[in-house]
C-alpha cells in the first residue's frame, strides 16, 4: 500500500569538525596561545552554522542542536552538569569551554596560568567505532550543579533558520553507563595529545581501559537519584525555549544489559514523563536492540529511534518493532547508514519505509542510523575515479538521500556497491611445526642474547621526514630524491640502534605516513580520498581508506626498504608489515556484512609480503595487529564469529613462513582479559604488548590463562614525554620474570616512537638497553 504522507526527515548528529577541518585547526591555534577564545568561538559557530545550513538546504524537517560541541558531547554534558574530578579544581575559575579542555587534555589552555598540568580524563572507544569519549569520573556521593546556558544559547541561535528544533542530549542511563566512579585514589597519567604527533592516525595507542569493564561496576547506578533533578531542570528549560523535540541518545539499548540496568532505564523514564508537550524521542544505535526490545518500546516517552542498518541478511528486528510499538508512539527509523560511506540503495530501503508507513502513518520519522559524526563531510571536494563515481556519500551526500526517501523520490542507482565480496573460503593453516620447535630454530638461526631488545617498529615521525614528503606529494620532488631522502632516515636509523647496542634492529618506518594508509596506498583495491576526514577524539582526525573492491597486492611494499636497513648492518633486522585485522577496522569495508571476506583477502596479501621478505633474507617478520579487537561486536553472541576470522586471518598471513622464520605481532592495549585464547591462537612466536600504563595486570591475566610463546612486555609508556628510568622499567621486567621464563621474554617500549623526538628516543633507549644488561647479568648469577 502506498500513500501520499512524506515523512518527517532528521539526522542523529552531523561531523562538527568542518569540511576543511575549520574547527581542529581553530582549536589546536587556540590551545597554543596564538588565537583568542573569541576567535576560535567565531570559527566554531562558523561551522554550527553551516552544519544547519545543509541540512536545510537538503529540506530535512528537522533543526538539529546541541550535536555540535568542541571536543566530546559525553564531556560536554558532564561539565554542563558541574562534574569537576578534585585534580582540576583549580578549573572553578575557568569557564565552561576552558574547563572541557582542560579535563579532556589534562592542560588549560595557554593563559589559564593558575591551572597545573594533571593527567587528563580517561578516554576510551565509543562503542565498536574509532571515535573516543571522555569518560566521566565521578565520586559515590557525586552532587550535580546543572547550567545548561551554553546549549540554550545555541538553541537561540539555531532559531534564525525558522525550522522546528530537535536537541541531542545523553540520556541519563548511558551517562551513567559510561561514566565511572573514581574514589579517592585519582585516575592514573594519560597523555591524549602528543604534541608532536603528525595527527595522521591515532593508532590506537591510546587506548586506556575498554569500555567493557565499567560495564559490571554498577557504582553509578547509584547515582540516578542525584542526577534525576538536573535532567528535570533540563527538559523544563528546553520546553521554556520552545524545543518541540529532544533526542535523548541512549545507546547502550543495544548492548547486553544486566537486569539492574533495564530496571533504571523503567524506573528513569517514568519519572521522565512530561506532561507539557515536550517530546522525548530515545534513540538507539549501532546495532537491534535484541532482547531489550520489548523495554525500549515501553518506556513512556514519545518515540523510539532503531538503527536499521546493522541488521543481519534475514533478521528484521525492526519488523517487531512495528509489531511492539504502542499504539501512541512515534517510530524513528534509522535507515541511511550513518557508518557507511556508500550511497545507500534507496529502492530497498524505500520497501521499508512503506511497510512502516502502512502501520505506522503519521507516526513514522525518518532519519540516519546513527550520527553522521563517523563519516566524512563532503563527497563534492574529491575527485572520485570513474570506478567508484556515483557509489559513495559521504555526510552532505546522505542528507539528500534521507530526503529523496522521504518524499519517495527513488531512482535506481545502477552504480550501487552492492557489498558483496566473492565468498572467500580460507582455511587457515597452522604452522608446520609447534612454537618450541620452531623458537629454538630461531633462536639458534639468529643466536640472540638472552631477553633482546628490540622496538616496535617506527622511529621519530620529524619535521624533515613530513617536509620531504609533502613536497613529493606536490611533485616538488622527485621519485628518486624522496627515495634518497627516506634512505638518509633508514640509515640514521640504523646507525642509531647500533650505537645503543639493540639486539634486534628495525628501519624505522620513515617512508609510512601512517600504518594502514601506507599499506592501502599501495594494495589494489582501496581508494584513497583527500578529505575524507573523520573526527577519532578532539582535534585529532583520521582518514580511513575506502575498499573499494577485491584486494590484490601488485608488486611487493616493503621489501625494498627492508632490504637497504638489512645491508646496513651485521645485526638481525625485522622486518615490518600491518596486519590484516588492523587495516580492516581502520579501513571503510564494502559493507559491514562483508568483514569477514575483505579480512581474508587482506590476510592473502599479506602472506604473499612475508614471503617476499622472506625470500629477501628477513628472519623476523613482525604483523602489527594494533587494532586486533575493535571490530569485537558489541553483543557476546557475535563475537566468536569475529574471533574466528580474525585469528585464521592472522594464521594465513603467517603460514607462508618457515619453521626458523620468526614471526611477531603487537598489540597496544592491556585488556586482554576476555580474549587471551584468540590471542594464543595467533600463534604468533613473539608477542609485543602494552604493559606499563596498565601496571602488571596485565601479566596476571597471562600468569593466570598460561601463554605458551615469547612475550615481550612493553617497559616504558613512549605517550609521555618523561624519560623512563631503568628502575621504572625493571618493575615490568621483574613482574614478568615471575610469570614467563627468561628464554621467551622480550624486552621492548610500548609502542612504536613515530609521535616522540630522537632525544627523547635515545634517552629512553639508553635506559632500556641498561636494563637489558642488568637483567642478563642477574640472570647469568642465579644460574
Ligand atoms: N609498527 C608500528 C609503529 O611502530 C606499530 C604502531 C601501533 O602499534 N599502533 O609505529
Ligand atoms: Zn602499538
Amino acid at each position: 500500500m502506498t500513500t501520499s504522507y512524506q515523512p518527517m526527515t532528521h539526522i542523529l548528529g552531523y561531523p562538527r569538525i568542518g569540511a576543511k577541518r575549520e574547527l581542529k585547526f581553530a582549536e589546536e591555534s587556540y590551545w597554543q596561545g596564538q588565537s583568542t577564545q573569541a576567535e576560535l568561538v567565531a570559527k566554531a559557530q562558523a561551522v554550527e552554522a553551516s552544519n544547519w545550513q545543509a541540512q536545510v538546504d537538503a529540506g530535512v524537517s528537522l533543526l538539529t542542536v546541541g550535536d555540535f560541541v568542541y571536543y566530546d558531547s559525553i564531556l560536554t554534558h558532564a561539565t554542563r552538569l558541574g562534574v569537576l574530578p578534585k585534580r582540576f579544581a583549580a578549573a572553578q575559575d575557568l569557564n565552561q569551554l576552558d574547563r572541557q579542555f582542560y579535563l579532556a587534555r589534562g592542560r588549560a589552555p595557554h593563559d589559564a596560568k593558575n591551572c597545573p598540568d594533571v593527567a587528563a580524563l580517561e578516554m576510551t572507544k565509543w562503542f565498536d567505532t574509532n571515535y573516543h569519549y571522555l569518560v566521566p569520573e565521578l565520586t559515590k556521593d557525586q552532587t550535580f550543579t546543572a547550567d545548561f546556558s551554553d546549549l540554550l544559547a545555541q538553541i537561540e541561535r539555531a532559531k534564525a533558520f525558522d525550522k522546528p528544533l530537535k536537541v541531542v542530549v545523553p540520556g541519563l542511563v548511558s551517562f551513567l553507563y559510561l561514566s565511572r566512579i573514581v574514589e579517592g585514589n585519582e585516575a592514573k597519567a594519560y597523555d591524549h595529545d602528543d604534541q608532536n604527533s603528525d595527527h595522521q592516525h591515532d593508532e590506537g595507542c591510546l587506548h586506556t581501559s575498554h569500555t567493557s569493564e565499567n560495564k559490571v561496576d554498577q557504582g553509578t547506578l547509584g547515582l540516578v537519584d542525584a542526577l534525576l533533578p538536573a535532567y528535570v531542570q533540563l527538559f523544563d528549560q528546553l520546553a521554556a525555549a520552545g524545543v518541540e523535540w529532544v533526542q535523548v541518545d541512549e545507546p547502550v539499548l543495544v548492548l547486553d544489559l544486566t537486569q539492574v540496568w533495564k530496571n533504571a532505564f523503567e524506573s528513569v523514564y517514568n519519572r521522565l514523563q512530561r506532561r507539557d508537550g515536550l517530546k522525548l524521542l530515545i534513540t538507539t544505535y549501532f546495532g537491534t536492540l535484541g532482547d531489550n526490545l520489548n523495554l525500549a518500546c515501553h518506556l513512556p516517552v514519545a518515540g523510539l529511534h532503531i538503527d536499521v542498518s546493522r541488521e543481519k541478511v534475514g533478521e528484521y528486528f525492526w519488523k517487531q518493532v512495528l509489531d511492539h510499538l504502542p499504539a501512541h508512539k512515534i517510530l524513528s527509523l534509522g535507515l541511511i547508514n550513518g557508518r557507511s560511506v556508500w550511497a545507500s540503495d534507496l529502492v530497498a530501503l524505500n520497501l521499508i519505509v512503506e511497510t512502516a508507513k502502512a502501520k505506522l502513518g503519521h507516526r513514522l520519522l525518518l532519519s540516519t542510523s546513527c550520527s553522521l559524526l563517523h563519516v566524512p563531510v563532503d563527497l563534492t571536494q574529491e575527485t572520485v575515479p570513474t570506478e567508484i563515481d556515483g557509489k559513495l556519500a559521504f555526510a552532505r551526500q546522505k542528507l539528500d538521500e534521507l530526503v529523496a526517501l522521504a518524499k519517495g523520490e527513488i531512482t535506481v542507482n545502477d552504480k550501487l556497491n552492492t557489498g558483496s565480496l566473492p565468498e572467500f573460503n580460507l582455511i587457515a593453516q597452522n604452522r608446520a611445526e609447534p612454537f618450541t620447535i620452531r623458537y629454538q630454530a630461531q633462536q639458534t638461526k639468529l643466536n640472540l642474547p638472552l631477553v633482546p631488545t628490540t622496538t616496535i617498529g617506527s622511529f621519530p615521525q620529524t619535521a624533515e621526514i613530513r617536509a620531504a614528503r609533502a613536497a613529493w606529494n606536490k611533485g616538488d620532488l622527485s621519485n628518486s630524491d624522496y627515495e634518497t631522502a627516506m634512505k638518509a632516515e633508514i640509515k640514521h636509523a640504523i646507525d642509531v640502534q647500533e650505537e645503543l647496542g639493540i639486539d634486534v634492529l628495525v628501519h624505522g618506518e620513515a617512508e609510512r605516513t601512517d600504518m594502514v594508509e601506507y599499506f592501502a596506498g599501495l594494495l589494489d583495491g582501496f581508494w584513497l580520498s583527500k578529505l575524507g576526514w573523520v573526527q577519532s577524539y578532539g582535534s585529532r582526525c583520521v582518514r580511513p581508506p575506502i575498499i573499494v573492491g577485491d584486494i590484490s597486492r601488485p608488486h611487493a611494499m616493503t621489501v625494498k626498504w627492508i632490504e637497504y636497513a638489512n645491508s646496513l648492518t651485521d645485526k638481525v633486522v625485522k622486518g615490518m608489515l600491518t596486519g590484516p585485522v588492523t587495516i580492516l577496522n581502520w579501513s571503510f569495508p564494502p559493507s559491514h556484512r562483508n568483514r569477514r571476506e575483505v579480512s581474508l583477502q587482506l590476510a592473502e596479501v599479506i602472506r604473499q609480503e612475508v614471503g617476499d621478505l622472506q625470500d629477501a633474507g628477513i628472519p623476523i617478520i613482525q604483523i602489527d595487529e594494533a587494532a586486533f579487537r575493535e571490530g569485537l561486536p558489541l553483543r557476546k553472541a557475535d563475537q566468536a564469529e569475529y574471533w574466528d576470522w580474525a585469528v585464521n586471518s592472522f594464521k594465513h598471513c603467517a603460514s607462508s613462513a618457515h619453521v626458523d622464520t620468526q614471526i611477531h605481532t603487537h598489540m597496544c592495549y592491556s585488556d586482554f582479559k576476555d580474549c587471551l585464547p584468540e590471542i594464543k591462537a595467533m600463534d604468533a612466536d613473539v608477542i609485543t604488548i602494552e604493559t606499563s600504563r596498565s601496571g602488571l595486570q596485565l601479566l596476571d591475566v597471562f600468569h593466570a590463562q598460561g601463554y605458551p610463546n615469547a612475550i615481550g612486555p612493553g617497559v616504558y609508556d613512549i605517550h609521555s614525554p618523561r624519560t623512563p628510568n631503568e628502575a621504572n622499567m625493571k618493575v615490568v621486567i621483574d613482574g614478568a620474570l615471575a610469570t614467563i621464563p627468561a628464554e621467551r621474554l622480550w624486552i621492548n617500549p610500548d609502542c612504536g616512537l613515530k609521535t616522540r623526538n630522537w632525544v627523547e628516543t635515545k634517552a629512553a633507549l639508553t635506559e632500556m638497553v641498561k636494563l637489558a644488561k642488568t637483567v642478563r647479568a642477574q640472570l647469568a648469577q642465579s644460574a
